[in-house]
């Protein structure tokens, strides 16, 4: 199917393991590039499995008590790494053309500053990076000649929408974002408080890890894409609008000065945004379903329910608030999240540990690594502490 030549496309997968650098894997082994390292955290028997068919030069799990569950493959010599700091050195040292970040959550961040500074292709699928510290990985791949390629679906629905516009941003009146609405669409708040993590972890449209599925239930993750878009295509928060489209046929829209509005469609396949973060600018044959439209029949668009999806401001106030703001936001949903995950908290507090996390966090205005860690913890322990009390 794939009409061009990829095998000297040397390609690393950061999370490999995962739903996304899964998905990675089954495009790269469409195009046949070489894979050259990688990596996850605890998943050793399918990093093995993954290590046996891709033949990389290194490997690295973070969690160094996994290494015995480690296979080697038979026919090559495939070093292993184990932890965080060598997974961070091995990415460093790496002779790659495309590194894909797939690591999920905080923990992603170090790899991510580490990839930016490799001047090669970055497609980004983790969103922590880009949300708290954006503009230094943005920095870093314009200072060390790379390219930043969007990996999450909206996003890369808006960098293939911008390209129409020849990079002059002063055309565009706004960036809109779809939202699938998911599985609690149309719900009370009422209803909400009855949300099991069964519940939440069964999304209508797309196959994600637990965090995002979780995120995408309370619509934090479409906060968190708002942040994402201000970041990546420099625009202001109020620039980004959501709306709720049920069918997740179009991925993102751009409307311009003129009113006109450029959109990306497209199956809701996450194998399409990563199989052109690898081809671009070029588009290749694929193993993605074709649009049917006819069968598809009617694209419907509904305005998000503020109320009883708060989440949606708080990362809007996250924005305008600034500084380390944002990575506040995400580590108290990250504390949040695995509270409801473990039954400790009911569905409809997730929001309201994140609130007052913010409400209680002090701000610090200079964005650093330094000061996003700090902000990660102190959000970390004022989360836990609201959730005691509750
Ligand atoms: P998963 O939970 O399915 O996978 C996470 C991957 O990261 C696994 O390979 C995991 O290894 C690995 N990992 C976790 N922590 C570390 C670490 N410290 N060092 C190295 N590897 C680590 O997540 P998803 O694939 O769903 O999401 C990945 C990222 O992409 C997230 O930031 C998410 O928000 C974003 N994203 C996901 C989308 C989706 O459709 N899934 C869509 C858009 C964005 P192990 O298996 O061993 O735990
Ligand atoms: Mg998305």
């Amino acid at each position: 199917m794939i009409d061009k030549d990829y095998s000297k496309l040397k390609v690393a997968v950061l999370g490999s393991t995962g739903s996304i650098g899964t998905q990675a894997l089954d495009v790269i082994r469409e195009l046949g590039c070489k894979v050259v390292f990688l990596s996850a955290k605890s998943n050793a028997e399918l990093l093995s499995r993954q290590t046996e068919e891709f033949l990389p030069d290194a490997v690295c799990l973070t969690d160094p008590e996994k290494s015995d569950d480690f296979l080697f493959p038979r026919n090559r010599k495939t070093e292993l790494f184990l932890g965080e700091e060598a997974h961070v050195k091995c990415i460093s040292s790496l002779d790659v053309d495309v590194i894909i970040h797939a690591v999920s959550g905080l923990s992603g961040i170090p790899s991510a500053l580490e990839a930016s500074k490799k001047g090669v292709r970055l497609a980004v699928a983790n969103k922590e990076a880009i949300i708290t510290l954006g503009d230094v990985i943005l920095d870093n791949i314009r200072k060390y000649g790379g390219v930043l390629i969007p990996v999450d679906s909206e996003h890369s629905a808006i960098f293939q929408c911008l390209l129409t516009n020849r990079g002059d941003r002063s055309q565009i009146k706004k960036l809109i974002l779809t939202a699938s609405g998911g599985p609690f669409f149309g719900y009370t708040s009422e209803m909400l408080s009855n949300v099991t993590p069964a519940m939440a972890l069964a999304h209508p449209t797309w196959k994600m890890g637990p965090k995002i599925t979780v995120d995408s239930s309370t619509l934090m993750n479409k906060g968190f894409e708002i942040i994402e878009a201000v970041r990546l295509f420099d625009v202001d928060e109020s620039a980004v609008e959501v709306v709720v489209h049920r069918q997740s046929i179009i991925h993102s829209m751009v409307e311009y000065i003129d009113s006109t509005v450029i959109a990306q469609l497209g199956s809701p396949d996450m194998r399409a945004p990563i199989l052109y973060s690898l081809t671009y600018p070029e588009r290749v044959g694929s193993p993605v379903a074709p649009l049917d439209l006819i069968g598809i029949s009617k694209l419907t668009f509904d305005k998000p329910d503020y109320n009883v999806f708060p989440l949606l401001n708080t990362a809007r106030r996250s924005i305008r608030e600034g500084g380390v703001a944002p990575a506040t936001l995400i580590s108290a949903d990250e504390v949040a999240v695995s509270s409801f995950l473990d039954g400790n908290i009911t569905f409809d507090k997730i929001p309201v540990v994140v609130e007052k996390t913010l409400d209680k966090a002090s701000n610090v205005n200079t964005v650093s690594v330094e000061n996003v860690f700090s902000a990660v913890c102190e959000a970390e322990k004022i989360a836990k502490k609201i959730i005691a009390e509750l």
